[in-house]
């Protein structure tokens, strides 16, 4: 049922066309309740208007801070309509219909970098997102503005049969919205200060959703600034419950690399070692036990390899850390979880970091946030591995055994863990070159099998595997030359019977995923 409006209360700090809307209500016969500074300047627009204080008997006090804060005020705007009338008429409470309230402008005063606190403080609204929340949540019998882009829908409304209860569910989302982004507005900055009003650099919250961690030396570059946060409800066994055991403070790419080599080691059951290099694996591989799967991952690139970050997803042993440090200069180490006898060895690296992660890899939730200029992009995780047949399908003459599958899979895996275009070489749970991060699939694809050659590894006999579909057959006549006996990719091209040709040609195994993997 449409409400006609016999009684309005405005009171904005922005007074925007509010002149309009006083007239439009004045010509509806609707009485005007009005706060100091908004009743002041409809007088002076010569629209009839009591002010708050006569209504209430109260009158305003305390510099405007308790102005509206009265049960006639509140009883008027929270009374429910055809329930609370005797109570009402008890006490005297006449209902008030329509609420046009927008807050101290917060925002605006506090983007001056020389605002005080004080300042700041004086401009939090008490009263008006208390009678926001109280006609909002009344909407049933109220209706509520809060931004005068919405007074003509209200002033055509006025002149019909009154305000819709569609129109009266709007107006109440748009008001609980304008409260919620004030209070965030609040939060944010004075959380971004000190008692002493000065202010950090970094708030030690944001958004009630992300709680400062630690402020880092610098960002990407030393001329950057950064902090690391951490989601207020971060699930166990996220990469941000790590511990630190050893070593110096973490950098801002030692902890983007760190979680780019942790995510890849947990996509893997048997014992794991991932060495990355600049948020890319530059060796994986699986073995019976840890030391060995480093051996194998370092063996991929030991030129890329020098002050890496090493992941594994099985507590480090003593063998493995003596190893590692034996062999090259590293800047982090992670597992689930570290030995005494292995940190007794690490600990001869004074400044090498060596996190634990405790709750080991679990499947990641949430969302991926990347931010660009002025926003930030959100998706859901890339959590999947296969699509919808849950597996790989030979589309070639030549046949998939299972011990090439188990190749496959593992390079496909580990495909999913380096920027695109990716292109992954590997043969017996190892990596043998990886191609990572150009701008044309077939430049990998040669960047693979370069560092193949740099490493002294041989590709013949190998497989490969690549992130997302080849777009014409150049990458398999390239990965033919290289000795390689099958691929793994998405597949979905526009040429996919031309690239399935090419293999076959070849006489190259090929089997497609049905999913995509960039990462960028
Ligand atoms: P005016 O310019 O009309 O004097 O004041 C309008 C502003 O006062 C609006 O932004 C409104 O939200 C705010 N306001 C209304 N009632 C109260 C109150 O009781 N306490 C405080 N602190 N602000 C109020």
């Amino acid at each position: 049922r449409p409400i006609p409006v016999r009684r309005a209360l405005l009171s904005v700090s922005d007074k925007t066309d509010i002149e309009t809307l006083a007239r439009a209500l004045n010509d509806a016969g609707a009485e005007i309740l009005s706060t100091g500074g908004t009743a002041r300047l409809l007088t002076e627009a010569g629209i009839p208007v009591t002010e708050v204080g006569d209504y209430t008997g109260f009158p305003e006090i305390m510099a405007g801070r308790v102005k509206t804060l009265h049960p006639r005020v509140h009883g008027g705007l929270l009374g429910r309509r055809g329930e609370d009338e005797a109570v009402m008429a008890e006490q005297d409470i006449p209902p008030i219909d329509l609420l046009a309230v927008n807050l101290y402008p917060f925002e605006a005063v506090t983007a001056d970098p020389d605002c005080s606190l004080a300042t700041a403080i004086e401009h939090i609204d008490i009263g008006g997102p208390a009678m926001l929340r109280a006609a909002a949540k009344n909407h049933a019998g109220v209706g509520v503005v809060t931004d005068p882009s919405q007074y003509p829908a209200v002033i055509d409304a006025l002149g019909g049969e009154g305000l819709s209860v569609a129109l009266r569910y709007e107006l109440a989302v748009a008001a609980f919205n304008h409260v919620a982004r004030y209070d965030a507005a609040i939060s944010n900055h004075l959380s971004a200060r000190s008692a002493d009003g000065e202010r950090a650099d970094f708030p030690a919250q944001l958004n009630a959703h992300w709680q400062r961690v630690d402020t880092l030396r610098y960002g990407e570059n030393p001329h950057q600034q950064a902090a690391f946060y951490q989601e207020a409800a971060a699930p166990a066994g996220s990469f941000a419950s790590y511990r630190q055991c050893q070593g110096k403070a973490l950098s801002y790419n030692n902890l983007a690399d760190a979680d780019a080599a942790w995510a890849c080691a947990a996509a893997f059951e048997a014992p794991a070692c991932v060495i990355v290099k600049h948020a890319n694996p530059c060796g994986v591989a699986v073995a019976d036990s840890l030391e060995p799967a480093y051996q194998a991952a370092f063996a991929t690139d030991p030129t890329s390899a020098f002050g890496g970050i090493i992941a594994f997803n099985r507590p480090l042993d003593a063998a493995t850390a003596e190893a590692i440090i034996a062999r090259q200069f590293v800047e982090v180490i992670l597992a689930p979880a570290v030995a005494d006898e292995a940190l007794a060895i690490t600990g001869r690296k004074q400044n090498l970091r060596v996190l634990e992660i405790p709750h080991g890899p679990s499947t990641p939730g949430g969302w991926r946030l990347q931010p660009i200029g002025g926003g930030v992009l959100v998706q859901s995780q890339d959590a999947a591995l296969y699509g919808d047949d849950a597996s790989l399908r030979c589309v070639t003459e030549a046949a998939i055994d299972d011990s090439l599958r188990s190749d496959l899979d593992f390079v496909w895996r580990v495909a999913k863990h380096v920027k695109s275009n990716a292109i992954v070489y590997g043969r017996d749970g190892r990596t043998l070159g990886i191609g990572a991060g150009q701008m044309s699939r077939v430049d990998s694809a040669r960047i693979g099998v370069r560092k193949a050659t740099d490493a002294g590894l041989s590709l013949a006999g190998a497989v490969l595997a690549s992130d997302a579909f080849f777009p014409f057959r150049d990458g398999v006549d390239q990965a033919a030359e290289a000795g390689v006996r099958a691929i793994v990719q998405p597949g979905g091209s526009m040429r996919d019977d031309e690239v399935i040709a090419a293999a076959n040609e070849h006489g190259i195994a090929m089997a497609f995923t049905g999913m995509r993997h960039f990462r960028h």
